[in-house]
This record gives C-alpha cells, sequence and structure tokens, in this order.
C-alpha cells in the first residue's frame, strides 16, 4: 500500500493556520529560563507563576520521555490562562509539535461517535515528521530524473525537470519536443528552458562558456543534466499529524475533508494500515514520530465512557501529551451517580498530574491587554488601556481582550488610529459581558420565548 502523506505547504500549513486559534497567537512558549524557571513576562506569558514552574517540570518529563502513561489536569477559574499554559507547552516543545482543542461538549456531536471524534483529536495531536529528499529552492530547478530504459534496440531518454513552481513540470519522454525529438538526452548535456514558453531545446555539452549563456538572454534558464549521478536532491523535512494521513487515505473521504473538516468516520482498517505503515518508516529512519498536545477544555462535560477511552489512550503507542482543564470544584461525573473532585472519575484523577492556576492581578490583566493590543496591531492610549484594565478586573479579561478589536473599529470610523477612553466606552455599551446580558435577559423576559 503507498500512502499519502500530502503536500506540506498546500496542507498542512493551511490546517495549522484553521485551527490556531487566535486569542492565543501571542504565546509563544511557556516563558522559563534555562533553569526551567518562569520569567515574569516572557514569550506572550504573563504572571501564573507557579503553573508556569509546574508546566516547566511536565515539559521536562515530555522531553526525557517520562510522562507517558499520565495526563495533566489544570483546575481553575474562568480566563486564567489554562488554554494559553496548554499552548506555550506544545511551543515549548517545537515550532511543528501539533496542538489540538477541543472543548468537552464538542464530543457530543451527531456525525460522528464519541469515541470516532475522540481518535480523531488524538490523531490530530500526533505528528509524523517525514523526511524527504526532494530539492526544494525558490525558482530553482528542483528535480532532474534520466531514467534510460532500452526498449527494441533504442535507448530512450526521460527526462524530467520540476521547478518549485508547481505549475512547471517539463517531461520528455517518447513525445520528445522540438529539437529533441531525434535526440537522447544524456548526462552531462545542457539544456535550456524558455520561461515563457516553456521551449526546451538541448545545446550540446560544450555549451558552457558564459557569454554562450549571455546571448541567449535573461528569460531562459539552463540545466546542466548531471553526470552519472542523475537524480538531484536535497532532504527537506516536513510534519503531517496522523489524522491528516488518516483523511488523505481514506477512499471515502478524499483529501478535500480536510479544508472542509467533515471526514466522516474513518475505517479502522484505515488507520490500522497506516499505524503499520508509520511505523515501518520509524523503522527504517524516514520517519520520526512527534507526539503533540490534546487540550481537552470543560473536561467535565466528558462522560464516564470517554473517561474511559481516554484512559486507555493514554496507554497507546502513539499517544500525545493529554491536557485537560476544568473550573468545575466537586461534581458529578456524567453518566454515572457519583461525584468527584473535577467531576473527573478517580483512576483517571489518580494518573493525572493536576496544575492549578488562579486569578490575575490588575497589574497582570493590563500587561496581558497590552501584549493583545500590540498583537492585533492596535494602539491604545494610556487611560484606554486603564479602563479596558478596570473592565477586565470587573467582567473578565475575555470579554476586555474582545473590547480591543470593537473598539479599534469605533475609532476607526472616527478616523483616528489610536483607540481612545471614548472608543472603549461606546465598544463596552454596545456589547454586553455576560453579568449584563443576564440582566438583560431577566430585565426583558415576557420579551422571549420560553
Ligand atoms: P476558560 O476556563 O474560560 O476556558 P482559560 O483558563 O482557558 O479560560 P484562556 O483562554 O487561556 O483562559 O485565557 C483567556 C485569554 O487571556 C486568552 O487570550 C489567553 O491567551 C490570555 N491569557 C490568559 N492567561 C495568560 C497569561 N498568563 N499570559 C498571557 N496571556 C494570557
Amino acid at each position: 500500500m503507498s500512502i499519502q502523506t500530502s503536500d506540506p505547504n498546500e496542507t498542512a500549513d493551511s490546517l495549522k493556520s484553521l485551527s490556531l486559534i487566535a486569542s492565543h497567537s501571542h504565546i509563544t512558549g511557556l516563558g522559563l529560563d534555562p533553569q526551567l524557571q518562569p520569567l515574569p513576562t516572557s514569550q506572550g506569558m504573563v504572571g501564573q507563576l507557579k503553573a508556569r514552574r509546574a508546566a516547566g517540570i511536565i515539559l521536562k518529563m515530555v522531553q526525557n520521555g517520562t510522562i507517558a502513561g499520565r495526563a495533566v489536569l489544570v483546575a481553575g477559574p474562568p480566563s486564567t490562562g489554562k488554554t494559553a499554559l496548554a499552548m506555550g507547552l506544545s511551543q515549548s516543545l517545537g515550532k511543528d509539535v501539533p496542538f489540538t482543542a477541543l472543548a468537552g461538549s464538542e464530543i457530543f456531536s451527531l456525525e460522528l461517535s464519541k469515541t470516532e471524534a475522540l481518535t480523531q483529536a488524538l490523531r490530530k495531536s500526533i505528528g509524523v515528521r517525514i523526511k524527504e529528499e526532494t530539492e526544494l529552492i525558490e525558482g530553482e530547478v528542483v528535480e532532474i530524473q534520466i531514467d534510460r530504459s532500452i526498449t527494441g534496440g533504442h535507448k530512450q531518454g526521460k527526462l524530467t525537470i520540476k521547478t518549485t513552481d508547481m505549475e512547471t513540470i517539463y517531461e520528455l519522454g517518447n513525445k520528445m519536443i522540438d529539437g529533441l525529438t531525434k535526440e537522447k538526452v544524456l548526462a552531462g548535456d545542457v539544456i535550456s528552458i524558455d520561461k515563457a514558453s516553456g521551449k526546451i531545446t538541448k545545446l550540446g555539452r560544450s555549451f558552457a562558456r558564459s557569454r554562450d549563456y549571455d546571448a541567449m538572454g535573461a528569460d531562459t534558464r539552463f540545466v546542466q543534466c548531471p553526470e552519472g549521478e542523475l537524480q538531484k536532491r536535497k532532504t527537506v523535512v516536513h510534519t503531517v499529524s496522523l489524522h491528516e494521513i488518516d483523511v488523505i487515505n481514506s477512499r471515502t473521504q478524499g483529501f478535500l475533508a480536510l479544508f472542509t473538516g467533515d471526514t466522516g468516520e474513518i475505517r479502522s482498517e484505515v488507520r490500522d494500515q497506516i499505524n503499520t505503515k508509520v511505523a515501518e518508516w520509524k523503522e527504517e529512519g524516514k520517519a520520526e514520530i512527534v507526539p503533540g498536545v490534546l487540550f481537552i477544555d470543560e473536561v467535565h462535560m466528558l462522560d464516564i465512557e470517554c473517561f474511559s477511552f481516554i484512559n486507555r489512550a493514554i496507554e497507546d503507542e502513539f499517544a500525545p501529551i493529554i491536557i485537560m482543564a476544568t473550573n468545575r470544584g466537586i461534581s458529578q461525573t456524567r453518566g454515572t451517580n457519583y461525584k468527584s473532585p473535577h467531576g473527573l472519575p478517580l483512576d483517571l484523577l489518580d494518573r493525572s498530574i493536576i496544575i492549578t492556576t488562579s486569578s490575575y492581578n490588575e497589574e497582570e490583566v493590563k500587561t496581558i491587554l497590552s501584549i493583545r493590543a500590540q498583537e492585533e496591531e492596535v494602539e491604545l492610549a494610556p487611560d484606554a488601556l486603564d479602563l479596558l484594565t478596570k473592565t477586565g478586573m470587573e467582567t473578565s479579561l475575555r470579554y476586555s481582550s474582545n473590547l480591543i478589536s470593537v473598539a479599534q473599529q469605533i475609532a476607526q470610523k472616527r478616523k483616528s488610529n489610536v483607540v481612545e477612553i471614548v472608543d472603549i466606552k461606546r465598544a463596552y455599551l454596545l456589547f454586553l459581558d455576560s453579568k449584563r446580558s443576564v440582566k438583560f435577559v431577566q430585565e426583558n423576559e415576557s420579551q422571549y420565548i420560553d
């Protein structure tokens, strides 16, 4: 079976950008020093020092391969950076380490069974770093292949020239073009390619003097077919997720499902074949498994079946680092009649490393909001930042953070590039935070359908 891994530039990157959680785009790591101690503000991370120190230890465990069989649980009030922490950890592990975030309630959909949804999330969080031998230099010829076979006593040449410009693939085979119709292309020959027309001409081996090249003009590129070594290649490495490989190789879905997200159930035989193939690549040194991070927010929304599934998944050969988050205290485990800390069954709780986050002080909220404004390229007047901070302390960090781009739109309407206090006030009046929204609904209850 030949397994397709997709074009790294086309699918993996666009998927990454689709799944990128924009509100955390300022986080580039955990912000730790070389001794893994948290710096007050670094890599977009602010405060929350105890939790970041703990995350640093987990980072070390992951790097040393001693995390296996365990999950991480981050417990803390809303908007205290639980997602940010998980994202920072995955960024600290490496640039191409996959990060998948999902809310507990997303597992319950009509199209997929709970276990299929969890399996897909797990496989999205496992990267396969593939080494491929191809040369990729912008605008350059990347592959020259001369395949000479003997047919009917005659030598025939097949020359393939691929360029990084994906649409430019010249192939000369039995249907050779122009001057090459009757000639064979041999190693050492120089050919020219007219960039505009694509016309290929054989120039002979002696065509090597620079004035000859000059005479052909700037629109021609030259290729000297390599001697001896008939394939000219270079190693490139790209990372795709196991899920991407599943989808591309799943005949019922096709790779377009990667963009629509409408992947449906993937047959277990497809996954088995892919696991075998990937294990083979690993064995042959062609690929490396990169465990990423699967972040499950509102984990208390999962039920006992999902928890058992996770319990088993942690043990799997290809397991990502599972980070769960909750803002619940003692609550009922869904699907059972008993209560437990954070709604997690005790056996999973027992296998979890628990980190807690706590609320931010005013200075920290201000720094986070100011980093967000920079990230969104919004210039905030100092008193506008003060008001935004006050709002953040009284409502929530997330609400206040969301006001930044709204206030910028309002400022632009009055032709100002700087967001002033008036813009924040207008944004605050236009959009309700959760407390005011509850109050509004209560006051206007009669107008809503029960
Ligand atoms: P919830 O429980 O509601 O899911 P959460 O604890 O996961 O919330 P986040 O979503 O991580 O909170 O935080 C809200 C916003 O504040 C995000 O934009 C996040 O990137 C930012 N943020 C939170 N904590 C920090 C921090 N310590 N440093 C920098 N940015 C932070």
